[in-house]
């Protein structure tokens, strides 16, 4: 059988379904065929969504532990976790959600989604292979390829042992690990640590780099580093020659610390989380002019690939990886495919959090990228343990460095640690997507008390120690 479409678009993510759904609702016949059980993607099924359902059952019992400080009496704190309550909660809120992402895509009469593996067999034909393993064909007019990404296994002994798990494994173990070794100190490691630690595990965290979460703000990183060792997690960066033994109850990882020296530690179970790669297998890429590697697909400024038809989207073009960088590319995408005006989203207007403890909110560029760039920049900086809102909310220690062109004042990075981080990221995104210099967040009338006051603060600050005597 053979099908035919204006748009094929393989993978039903955030970089997929986007443009699926917006080029259908503008009039364009789409195939999305996506290979899981449903739309969402990694983000729904395996990432973001079930990661922070299991964080914030951990963020409220520390809420709860923490009730005494707030001057709450509980009848005891020694409170207990369902473990098993916690999962089907998680799993409810993937069914709901993917179940209303199906019916909303199925209100657009020209979207066909289609369940099966998509793999091109020239620039404008794929071959399908349905779930029974029938084979079909789509012909399309233009492509989107979306789909994602998967973890890594580097080249560790042992790394493939049943009681070392990968992120999507952990999101569905069906115990609390008494002892966890996390290998890989990013930010799904120290997500992941993070939250296993607060429901009782014994966590380590074992990092090949010379810091937490290697790209982030330098100063931030430390920061973190000091606050996770007062959570109770172990940290050793800088380690080398990783190799994993099977025990009868767990695993030894030995491995040589930052000194050199040969050193092991015992754990239940290992989370290995030392990254993910552009999943550009089995997709038929090698039948097409489309040039890619094992970091991801190659595009030009508009996303094509080296097939102009062909547009790729999201995890398969490899960093950054996150859900809301790959629906803004597949929301440019689509537009572009319509001829209708379109700003393809810059790298450096990107924003992100970390999701640990406290939270961190990255936009543009860092100090050191700054610095790398020669750009002339000045900082402005906000103590956390100063704010009102802070104060409040009972964990006041975090920093805010926003970044500044000294010339133009334009802001070009925006870097905060503090419990909340994550809700002021949207006031980044803004800043730098406008390209507004700090006089207008100075003059911004922010709300009090809330955390959004530090933007106003620090910059006001640093303009009056750069002009003495001028408000
Ligand atoms: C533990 C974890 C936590 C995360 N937390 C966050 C977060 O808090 N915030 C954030 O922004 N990002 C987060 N991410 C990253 C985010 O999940 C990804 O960046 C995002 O899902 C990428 O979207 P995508 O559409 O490119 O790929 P994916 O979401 O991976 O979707 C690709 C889809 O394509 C399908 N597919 C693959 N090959 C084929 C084929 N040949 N035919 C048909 N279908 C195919 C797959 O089944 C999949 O559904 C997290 C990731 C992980 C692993």
């Amino acid at each position: 059988m053979t099908q035919q479409c204006d748009v094929l678009v393989i993978g039903g993510g955030p970089g997929g379904t986007p443009a699926a759904m917006a080029l259908a609702s503008m009039g364009k016949q789409v195939i999305l065929v996506e290979a899981g059980s449903g739309l969402g993607g990694t983000c729904l099924f395996e990432g973001c969504i079930p990661s922070k359902i299991l964080r914030e059952s951990a963020h409220r019992l520390n809420e709860i532990r923490q009730a005494d400080e707030f001057g709450l009496c509980l009848p005891s704190l020694d409170v207990g976790v369902n473990w098993s309550a916690i999962m089907q909660r998680k799993e409810d809120i993937l069914q709901k959600r993917s179940q209303a992402a199906l019916h909303k895509a199925q209100q657009l009469p020209g979207l066909k989604i289609v369940t099966g593996h998509a793999a091109l067999r020239s620039a404008h034909q794929a071959e399908l292979t349905l779930p029974d393993g029938e084979k079909q064909t789509i012909d399309f007019e233009q492509a989107i390829i979306a789909t994602g990404s998967k973890s890594n296994y580097p080249p560790i002994h042992g790394i493939h042992h049943p009681r070392v798990l990968d992120s999507e494994a952990i999101l569905s173990i069906d115990r609390i690990p008494k002892k966890l070794l996390v290998i890989g100190a990013g930010p799904i490691g120290v997500e992941l640590g993070q939250v296993f630690n607060t429901f009782g595990s014994e966590v380590k965290m074992l990092e090949l780099a010379p810091q937490i979460l290697g790209r982030l703000d330098e100063e931030l990183s430390t920061r973190l580093h000091g606050r996770m060792l007062e959570q109770g997690i172990a940290i050793e960066t800088g380690i080398s020659n990783l190799n994993i033994t099977h025990t009868g109850d767990g695993v030894i990882v030995y491995y040589d610390d930052e000194a050199g020296n040969a050193q092991h530690s015992y754990a239940e179970y290992v989370l290995q989380v030392t990254g993910r790669s552009a999943r550009v297998d089995g997709i038929g890429l090698e039948n097409t002019a489309i040039a890619f590697d094992r970091l991801g697909i190659q595009v030009n400024d508009m996303l094509q690939t080296a097939e102009p038809n062909i547009y790729a989207a999201g995890d398969v073009l490899g960093q950054p990886m996150f859900a809301h960088w790959a629906t803004a590319q597949s929301l440019a995408i689509a537009r572009h495919i319509k001829g209708l005006p379109v700003q393809f989203p810059l790298a450096d207007t990107n924003t992100a959090v970390i999701f640990s403890s406290p939270e961190i909110g990255i936009a543009g560029l860092t100090e050191q990228q700054a610095q790398q760039r020669g750009i002339d920049y000045a900082v402005a900086k906000y103590d956390f343990k100063q704010d009102a809102r802070a104060q409040i909310g009972g964990d006041a220690e975090g920093l805010l460095k926003l970044i500044y062109e000294t010339q133009s004042r334009k802001v070009i990075g925006v870097h905060v640690m503090v419990a909340g981080a994550a809700e002021l990221m949207g006031e980044a995104a803004l800043l730098l997507r406008a390209g507004l210099p700090v006089d207008v967040i100075a003059a911004a009338i922010h709300p009090h008390p809330t955390l959004t006051e530090s933007f106003a603060v620090a910059v006001r600050t640093a303009l009056a120690q750069a002009m003495p005597g001028k408000p």
